[in-house]
């Protein structure tokens, strides 16, 4: 059935997608990177921040608990049948945990959707958030950011029989989806206001909506969207040139200023020590994308 006409096979995608997601029978595509190419982390040792509130309940605690996203390929994915999470941000997660002490294995990620991130650092939920989240002046006066780790654009993702869609500009009246309290779906809601916007809490639901015809596109940023594409590269593809700038950043409680410093001089060394790159080739890299320059930690004093 499922190479007989075009509409069954994007019935079929959407379906093994599905399968994948909830891990039933067959043999879905692997979730992730292979778990033997990825990097290990040196803890460090006899590491202290008494004056972070969050690393002093994490080592009381003994892990930390981390908000991310489970549903991104090569960013944050989170494997059905046994929980584990994988990805470019579940690295940087780990390895930042490694820097402040406290083994990576140890981390206890929490999924957090686009809308609720700044809710969940505010009160408690989480300790630090790492899962494709821009750095902007707005959200700085809510939370505090590390980093940034990565420099990402907003960009679109159509179905391949789409050929009217190559820049934001084509958007009008046309179904376009992201998630709620993106950066994503305000570029578009404030610049290009003839859009038909849908939103949704996550960018799979969209790409579900986009394969099954509700949504003419999907934007949100080229990092996220290039998983999306690879996972079903004949129904999806990416089009036009990102249009806009987003600086991933690890989001932190707003007072918090000794975790997002020490987070700073985590990232750099990181950076400086290879594991950046390192991490970027086993999860990113994967998707052919070679391993860009990390853009400069910006390292703003304490507020
Ligand atoms: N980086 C954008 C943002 O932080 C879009 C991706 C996301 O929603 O995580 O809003």
């Amino acid at each position: 059935m499922c190479r007989t006409t075009r509409v069954p096979r994007v019935l079929c995608v959407l379906l093994a997608l599905l399968a994948a997601a909830c891990g039933k029978e067959g043999s879905p595509p692997r979730k992730g990177p292979a778990p033997e190419r990825l990097p290990h982390y040196r803890v460090a040792r006899d590491f202290r921040l008494p004056g972070s509130p969050a690393w002093v309940r994490a080592k009381r605690r003994g892990h930390f608990v981390v908000g991310a996203k489970e549903d991104q390929p090569y960013l944050g994915e989170k494997d059905p049948a046994t929980g584990a999470y994988s990805g470019f941000d579940i690295e940087i997660a780990k390895m930042m945990s490694a820097s402040l002490g406290l083994a990576p294995r140890t981390i206890r990620f929490r999924t957090i959707a686009s809308a609720n991130r700044e809710t969940a650092l505010r009160n408690g939920q989480i300790d630090y958030y790492v899962g494709t989240y821009t750095v902007n002046a707005h959200r700085k006066k809510l939370v505090g950011f590390a980093g940034p780790y990565y420099m990402a654009g907003q960009s679109l993702l159509v179905r391949t029989d789409e050929n009217d869609i190559h820049g934001p500009r084509d958007l009008a009246g046309r179904r376009v989806c992201s998630a709620a309290g993106s950066t994503s779906y305000r570029r578009i809601e404030a610049g290009h206001p003839k859009a038909v916007l849908v939103a949704y809490d996550t960018y799979s639901i969209c790409v579900d909506n986009l394969l099954t015809y509700q949504v003419d596109a999907v934007t949100t940023d080229d990092a996220i969207l290039i998983g999306y594409a690879a996972k079903a590269p004949d129904e999806l593809k990416v089009v036009g040139r990102p249009f806009s700038r987003e600086p991933y950043g690890i989001g932190v409680p707003r007072t918090d200023n000794a975790l997002r410093l020490a987070l700073d001089d985590a990232l750099r060394a990181r950076e400086r020590n290879g594991d950046w790159k390192a991490a970027y080739e086993a999860t990113l890299g994967l998707s052919g994308v070679p391993a860009p320059e990390p853009p400069a930690v910006d390292r703003y004093p304490a507020r």
